[in-house]
């Protein structure tokens, strides 16, 4: 589906989950699980990203726009520096180069004010922690500031043993290993699963794990590009996800 509308009311969010399971020929769907995605969908974060990468991008003379670094999210850093040095210098970098590079790109980042939670956000982790669904952090960042504040703008919500981050996974979004590893750690099957992203990489990643797959817009991306990306339902905020967080969890 590619048509640019949001998935609302409970009658689209029933057709939405009745398309997911015979898409993928799952005679059923019992979500215990959620895995969530950090930057762009629980903490508002990208503008600084986008920021600090067009910072490091810049002094090294590539040429790029704050744009397609949102485009980039749900990478590692590890793979956006890739990219770069493919397109501007036709080499790979070096590790070293890497290590560098990513670092001085979080420098950059932690030298910007301390970003909000995306609105709605914590309403979702407290639902979820009522209905009993188990978090799992599924995130392409090693940024340990921002692993850090998770405990204190969502409390109880991720468990220490419940995070993929970038040093768990030899590939990143969007392949699907980061959220079949958090199936593994949550002991659940797709058909169990709910992948909360914001971004259409980490969409790419949610759809191809076999995961009920959300996308949330709290950015610039338009939602066509979650269609694209193979999303099952689109919302135009985390409040309204929030509010059809029942109808996707009691779907019969
Ligand atoms: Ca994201």
């Amino acid at each position: 589906m590619t048509t640019d509308f949001t998935s609302e009311s409970p009658a689209a969010v029933a057709d939405a989950v009745n398309r997911y399971a015979g898409r993928h020929g799952y005679g059923r769907f019992d979500p215990k699980a959620a895995l969530i995605d950090m930057d762009g969908t629980l903490l508002d974060s990208m503008k600084w990203h986008t920021l600090a990468w067009l910072r490091l991008a810049t002094e090294l003379g590539i040429e790029a726009t704050r744009e397609e670094f949102y485009l980039y999210e749900g990478m590692t850093g590890a793979a956006t520096i890739g990219l770069l040095f493919r397109r501007a210098f036709n080499r790979e970098p070096t590790q070293a180069e890497v290590s560098e590079l990513y670092s001085r790109k979080t420098s950059y980042f932690n030298e910007l004010p301390r970003v909000g939670i995306v609105p709605g956000a914590d309403e979702l982790t407290a639902l979820l922690i009522v209905r009993g669904i188990t978090r799992v952090l599924v995130t392409g960042s090693g940024q340990i500031s921002n692993l850090q504040r998770l405990n204190e703008d969502f409390p109880g919500a991720f468990a220490d043993n419940m995070r993929i981050t970038a040093r768990d996974v030899t590939h990143g979004k969007p392949h699907p290993e980061p959220y079949l590893k958090a199936m593994q750690k949550a002991g659940v099957e797709p058909w169990q699963s709910i992948v909360i992203e914001n971004a259409p990489r980490g969409v790419e990643a949610g759809a191809s794990s076999g995961a009920f797959t959300v996308a949330v817009t709290t950015g610039p991306i338009p939602c066509g590009e979650m269609w694209r990306a193979g999303a099952d339902v689109v919302f135009p905020s985390m409040h309204a996800l929030v509010a059809s967080m029942p109808a996707i969890l009691e779907w019969k």
